[in-house]
């Protein structure tokens, strides 16, 4: 075993890698958290001013620091920037900004990971990198021949360029809802909301939590080989946050179906209906941001990097947390991210024979 070796690098410093960094302070073992931002926080430090977090503050904390009340009870997201700043002074969590971290390869025993002029050997990698830097637009017809602004939900920073305009929102969850009230509130911008399918909108009492609890009854059930009947609710589902709330009071949250493909001056659905627009936002989700793994080739087929618990079947020295459902359920959100990097972390611990974090 080469002496320069860390045992544990984790690429990502936003929740996910700060919870693996505080399970992995309680190991003993030696870490560092690599992080291509300037700034503490993730994705959350590039979402528009008016998002809110679907869940109250004490049901979106990562382990060990409860974040911090807000008297709503639906954090904004420059709320989550300053508890994830306080958190990883608090644990003095070894962050190096800015790191991008280029690519991850195979070296003997050990597994290198590289950036633009630097390189770490590590026994163990975890892969914390969100999906963020990754936006996901479906392709429809037409869409290089719109003459309007095209952006994802991603660009969006607020109302105030949309003024005096028609917006065509697209896509049925959380950021559509979220981003249609915010435009909507104006008054001064004309919404037309398409979802692919009629969208789910939650009852007031329902939220975050709940959601969370679904997740998890639902990946139990498939575990033990249960049908998926895909939940009775899930996190695709829209959680009546104060704004969305107001909006379908006054009668904005109303969908379309999705429109058949894009036009010159804006959008047409099947029968031959058309719809000019000036913007059309694409609320449309996010893929794994994990080109740094290409060069360890673990995808088979097109989907998801075939897991074993919380490492890659093809290598067991990656662990990847945080991404969604697919590394551990509702990973992707701030109470979810702190279960999987401990399940990760004990798993590391045990194979290198550092403490375990989790007591049998
Ligand atoms: P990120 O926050 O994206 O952090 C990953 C970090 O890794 C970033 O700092 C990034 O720069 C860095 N990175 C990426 N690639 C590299 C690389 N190659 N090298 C080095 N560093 C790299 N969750 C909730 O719990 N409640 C909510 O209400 C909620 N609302 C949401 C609303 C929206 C609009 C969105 C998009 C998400 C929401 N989420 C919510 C989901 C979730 O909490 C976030 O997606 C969260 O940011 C994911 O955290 P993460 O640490 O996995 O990824």
């Amino acid at each position: 075993m080469a002496s320069d070796a860390l045992d544990v690098v984790v690429v990502g410093g936003g929740q996910a890698g700060l919870a693996a960094g505080y399970y992995l302070r309680r190991t003993g073992l030696e870490f560092v958290i690599l992080d291509a931002q300037d700034e503490p926080g993730g994705a959350w430090r590039h979402a528009w001013p008016s998002l809110r977090l679907f869940s109250p503050a004490q049901h979106s904390s990562l382990p060990g620091r409860p974040m911090p009340a807000t008297t709503d009870g639906y954090p904004d997201a420059g709320h989550v920037v300053d508890y994830l700043a306080a958190y990883e002074k608090r644990y003095e969590l070894p962050v190096r900004r800015p790191v991008t971290v280029t690519a991850v390869r195979r070296d003997g025993d050990l597994l290198t990971v590289h950036a633009a002029g630097e390189s770490w050997r590590a026994r163990r990698v975890i892969s914390a990198t969100g999906t963020w830097w990754r936006p996901y637009l479906p392709y429809y017809p037409g869409r290089a021949e719109f003459s309007g602004r095209q952006l994802h939900t991603t660009g969006y920073q607020g109302p105030e360029p949309f003024a005096g305009q028609h917006v065509v929102i697209v896509g049925g969850g959380n950021s559509a809802a979220q981003i249609l009230a915010d435009l909507s509130a104006t008054g001064d911008v004309d919404t037309t909301w398409v979802t692919p399918r009629p969208p789910r909108l939650l009852p007031d009492d329902i939220d975050g939590r709940a959601l969370f609890d679904i997740a998890t009854r639902r990946r139990a059930a498939l575990l033990q080989g249960g049908a998926d009947d895909g939940g009775v609710a899930g996190l695709g589902d829209i959680v009546a946050v104060p704004s969305v709330r107001a909006a379908r009071d006054r009668g904005d949250l109303r969908a379309r179906p999705m429109f058949a493909r894009l036009t010159p001056t804006g959008v047409a659905w099947p029968d031959g209906t058309t719809l000019d627009c000036d913007a059309v936002i694409w609320c449309t989700g996010f893929r794994p941001a994990l080109s740094h793994l290409a060069p360890l080739r673990l995808r088979t087929t097109g989907g998801p990097i075939p897991m074993t618990g919380t490492h890659a079947t093809a290598e067991p020295r990656l662990h990847l947390i945080g991404y969604g459902d697919w590394t551990a359920p509702a990973s992707a959100t701030l109470i979810g991210a702190g279960m999987n990097a401990r399940t990760a972390v004990d798993d590391i611990a045990r194979a290198l024979g550092g403490r375990p974090v989790i007591r049998n």
